[in-house]
């Protein structure tokens, strides 16, 4: 399988060439080739791996179409590797759990972090470890989080032979879980960096160290950003277990709503369908940032300015931009390259939107992608929290809420509509309280870690001072 740029460049790379690099030399995001198709049979065999012999080896089915660059016996064993049911919680990894009548919750967040990218990133890790042994290399993965992101990384990072990681977030910015839970990593090979401003600075700095090319390449600087191929691929995996749990034929179909902000959960969506899973609807759950619920209503994209952008209590879906929407728009408009380099180079820098009503292509959005989408409000979130709770005993968190109000205005009689489930109630406290006037309950392992020993660096919204504390750590 060879991959290519959503903005032309048809260099032809395999999987190991882009698995370290964030964009495409053009500035496209790399996608395959094309989708490879499974036909009837082959998914009759997959529902049987996943059913007798589990996550892993269903993983390893899907990744080695699009993986022609790790020997099968090596992909097998890192599959293995990662998902197994002491990381993951259960033996069926991404278990379905029935909320009423035809609408199920996939629970994605039983890793060790408690949300979906936890299933993306640990994989990542093990292919990092896997990929710069062979090729006797080091990485320093430099990012900026305000919570998900960074602690899925690190998580999936400690411990890896060849890989640092250098996490900058605000400081007191993140809740008392997600410090703890970032902090107490005492690994080596982390480090904490509490940066005194807001994530935007944080951002900026991770910016120009990148944007030093030569600071770049000397203490070869990388990212782990949700562009990365790898991790859209690895999300591919959880649509076909979510579907062979909903159903017992292959004549069936099933919807997906995913609660959605850089468009990366629910564009892996997007290339299981492609790739024939019989997926009725991709629902688009947004929040209060609704970006791609209008260009799904509307047929304009329009990036939000960041004082356009707010801060809402489904935090992990707070974007001004999605940036993964350029993969569908790629395949939305026939993967026409220059087109999509007209789009998202030149449309947006110039005028921060661009619109496709006119564009016969749109209305294909719906009809052959089956894509729809909805949004959900502050108060729509504290009332499916409290409903879900009080009518079926289950808990579930504030993005999770986004998605099962959406998903209601979406059900089909016959069709299961299955909610992705993107984190567990405990990483959003206080908001549960809200709406609820308890506490969620706490998973054993996670008892007390406020109290635990930390390990973070105190430092100004200084770009020259991070390059020095980097520049110390990797010698
Ligand atoms: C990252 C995240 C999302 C948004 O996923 P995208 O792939 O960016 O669309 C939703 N919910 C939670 C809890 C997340 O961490």
């Amino acid at each position: 399988m060879n991959y290519i740029s959503t903005r032309g460049d048809m260099s032809r790379k395999h999987f190991c060439e882009i698995l370290l690099e964030g964009l495409a030399p053009d500035g496209g995001l790399y996608l395959p080739e094309s989708y490879p198709h499974v036909d009837d049979a082959t998914l009759t065999r997959w529902r049987a791996v996943y059913h007798q012999e589990g996550y892993a080896e269903l993983a390893f089915e899907i990744l080695s179409l699009y993986i022609d660059d790790i020997p099968a016996p090596d992909l097998r064993s890192i599959c293995h590797k990662t998902y197994t049911a002491e990381v993951f919680g259960t033996g069926e990894i991404v278990p379905l759990r029935h909320l009423e009548n035809g609408l199920w919750l996939e629970a994605l967040s039983n890793g060790p972090t408690l949300a979906f990218k936890d299933l993306a990133m640990q994989l990542l890790g093990n292919l990092f470890e896997y990929e710069l042994a062979r090729r006797g290399e080091e990485l320093n993965i430099l990012g900026a989080t305000s919570g998900d992101t960074g602690s899925a990384a690190e998580y999936a990072m400690r411990g890896k032979k060849g890989v640092r990681v250098f996490m900058t977030s605000p400081a007191n910015r993140m809740s008392p879980f997600q410090q703890a839970q970032m902090f107490s990593l005492l690994d080596e090979n982390i480090h904490n960096i509490a940066v005194d401003g807001v994530f935007d600075d944080c951002q900026d700095m991770v910016k120009a160290v990148s944007n030093d090319l030569e600071f770049k390449r000397k203490y070869k600087i990388g990212t782990v950003n949700s562009i990365n191929w790898a991790r859209l691929l690895a999300q591919v995996v959880y649509y076909f277990a979510g579907y062979f749990q909903a159903t017992e034929t292959n004549a069936e179909k099933v919807s997906f709503t995913v609660p959605s902000g850089n468009f990366g959960n629910v564009c892996a969506g997007h290339v299981a369908r492609m790739m024939g899973l019989p997926i009725a609807k991709l629902v688009v759950a947004t929040n209060e940032n609704d970006v791609l619920d209008e260009f799904f209503k509307t047929g304009v994209y329009r990036v939000r300015s960041s004082a356009d952008t707010h801060e809402t209590s489904s935090p992990s879906m707070d974007i001004s931009k999605a940036s993964n929407f350029e993969r569908f728009v790629f395949d939305l408009l026939g993967r026409d390259g220059a087109r999509v380099k007209a789009l998202f180079g030149d449309a947006l820098a110039r005028t921060g939107r661009f619109d496709l009503s006119q564009h016969p292509a749109f209305n294909q959005s719906t009809l052959r992608y089956g894509f729809q989408s909805g949004q959900s409000t502050h108060a729509d979130r504290l009332a499916t929290i409290k409903d879900s709770f009080e009518r079926f005993g289950m808990l579930i968190d504030t993005h999770t809420a986004d998605g099962v109000k959406v998903a209601r205005e979406h059900l089909q009689p016959g069709v299961p509509m299955i909610v992705m489930e993107t984190a567990l109630p405990i990483k959003f406290a206080a908001t549960i309280v809200e709406a609820l006037g308890r506490e969620p309950d706490r998973p054993a392992k996670f008892v007390g870690i406020e109290a635990l020993p930390k390990r973070v660096t105190r430092m100004a919204a200084d770009v020259e001072a991070v390059k020095a504390y980097i520049a110390e750590h990797c010698a």
